[in-house]
């Protein structure tokens, strides 16, 4: 599902952000992403998405060798990766049920999809009701549910999320993070990159942890990394 082999990515200047990767997630599996700030976290990310170049090395993700992969090929690649951010990116002036919609459109669902799916995808990540809210009348959680909606509402095989807990309180991140499980147990494949310790240890998953851009660790299923 995704596959890295010696992955490294420079920035112009300095030491590399990512250096030699190499690192295997199979289908289905749920994984954590931890590490201090700096540690090349959100590179992996971007590189996953092909936002960046690898300085060397093969990425491969849902079968698509990123390397070679035309200009043009590239929604379509990222169609299938659902991403989400600590600071939620929700439009402000649309309520719910339009951001998730819009995610739809844009990528030319039908309406008469989008009318089924939007609901549905709502009722997964429980805010069925609020649907009419603007973001700035919703909670950091309901808000971060929003954005999980809108990346889930095409289905992708892949979920990506960068600290997606990083301006929650502790109810709303364990909530948050529950919600993430659930998605993977409907057959999604979930890497999450966090700092909160704790809430890793709660899970119980597998846990890779990243010092200055190499994979310092990378323990299996109950793994527990120290706070
Ligand atoms: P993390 O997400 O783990 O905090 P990043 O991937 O954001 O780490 O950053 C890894 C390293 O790459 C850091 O040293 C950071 O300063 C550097 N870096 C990140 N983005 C850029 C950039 N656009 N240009 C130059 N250096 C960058
Ligand atoms: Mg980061």
């Amino acid at each position: 599902m995704i596959d890295l082999d010696r992955v490294s990515k420079t920035y112009e200047k300095g030491l590399p952000a990512v250096d030699e990767i190499s690192l295997h997630v199979d289908k289905g599996e749920f994984v954590f992403v931890v590490g201090d700030s700096g540690s090349g976290k959100t590179t992996l990310i971007k590189l996953l998405l092909k936002e960046l170049e690898p300085t060397h090395g093969i990425i491969t993700v849902n079968g698509h060798v990123l390397n070679t992969m035309k200009h043009r090929a590239i929604p379509a690649y990222r169609r299938d990766i659902g991403v989400v951010f600590q600071d939620f990116r929700l439009l402000g002036e649309m309520n719910v049920y339009e951001n998730v919609a819009f995610a739809q459109h844009v990528v030319g669902v039908s309406n008469r999809v989008i009318r089924h799916r939007v609901p549905e995808t709502l009722r997964e990540v429980g805010l069925a009701e609020k649907y009419k809210n603007l973001p700035r009348q919703l909670s950091g959680g309901e808000q971060q549910r929003v954005a999980i909606a809108r990346a889930i509402v095409n289905r992708p095989k892949i979920l990506l999320a960068d600290e997606p807990t990083g301006n929650l309180d502790p109810h709303n991140s364990y909530e948050i993070m529950k919600l993430l499980e659930e998605i993977n147990e409907q057959g999604t494949t979930v890497l999450v990159v966090t700092h909160n310790k704790e809430l890793v240890n709660q899970f119980k998953k597998r846990v890779i942890t990243m010092r200055r851009g190499s994979i310092a660790h990378d323990v299996e299923e109950g793994g527990y990394i120290e706070a």
